[in-house]
């Protein structure tokens, strides 16, 4: 079933755990997502970046109709959509949400740009999450205290301003791979939870360890992005089981495992397992 996220999202803030976002870029990976939430028979929310499926009304038939067919229920959410274009391709994709990324700007910028596709998506039932306070890369990441870290009264003032469904929070956490075990503001994000009205979101997931995740889903966190652990189990999986060259011939399954594999770890880790 093709859902929206916000109602996955909606309901998993109700429940007190969160849904996994499973980085997905082609048939197989969305065949891996999908399986994988069968499986655990867990709601399933699928994000993609616009540049690595630039062919994206293609991309969009592959993923709604398989999407369609699953046995829980699955939305898919453009991921860190940049501009006003990328927003309204992946409508016409027909994706069930859209984020829009405009963390970089300015409060005033962000609020006007994320504003109007509020407006736009929200004429045709798609959902929109958007980025306060900003989300870095892990190897330029620096723990310096406050730097980029979510404002709870500007989150609050945000929300109500721009109409986005849900809001992805600067909390520690970053994209990308760790030097160490990031040390997440959890005090920050209780306030967060108690103040911002709509589900909060937590990107940069994978590397950020397993106790910090528990907590942070059961803190309110109700959408956990998740990319690179995804491909790192794809790749691990692939070269434990290519010594002697012949496992090549199962290129495809053997990644299909591994990338299956993780996604479900990340579901039993948020708690959806068992929620579809
Ligand atoms: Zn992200």
């Amino acid at each position: 079933m093709l859902i929206s996220m916000i109602e996955l999202m909606k309901k998993a803030r109700e429940g007190h755990y969160c849904v996994p976002a499973i980085a997905v870029e082609n048939e197989h990976s969305v065949r891996a997502a999908i399986k994988a939430a069968e499986e655990k028979r867990s709601p399933l929310i699928m994000i993609s970046l616009f540049k690595v499926n630039p062919d994206i009304c293609y991309f969009g038939r592959i993923v709604t109709d398989l999407a369609i067919r699953a046995g829980v229920p699955v939305a898919m959410c453009q991921d860190h959509g940049g501009t006003y274009e990328e927003a309204i391709w992946a409508i016409r994709a027909g994706f069930t949400d859209v984020m829009a990324d405009r963390s970089t700007l300015s409060f005033e910028e962000n609020i006007a740009q994320v504003s109007e596709i509020v407006r736009i998506a929200h004429a045709v039932g798609v959902g929109v999450e958007a980025e306060l306070g900003h989300v870095g890369i892990a190897t330029n990441y620096e723990v310096d205290g406050t730097s980029g870290f979510t404002v709870p009264a500007e989150a609050v003032e945000y929300v109500e301003r721009t109409g986005v469904d849900a809001l992805a929070v600067a909390i520690g956490t970053a994209h990308g791979v760790y030097k160490g075990v990031p040390k997440l503001q959890f005090e920050l994000l209780r306030e967060l939870r108690e103040k911002v009205p709509v589900p909060l979101v937590l990107h940069g997931g994978s590397g950020t360890g397993e106790e910090n995740l528990k907590r942070a889903c059961r803190m309110g966190i109700c959408k956990l992005n998740i990319s690179n652990d995804l491909k790192r189990g794809a790749i691990g999986n692939l070269n434990e089981n290519c010594k002697d060259g012949m496992g090549a011939y199962a290129m495809y399954p053997l990644l299909f495992e591994g990338y299956k594999n993780v996604a479900a770890g990340y579901m039993d880790l948020c708690g959806s397992a068992g929620k579809a």
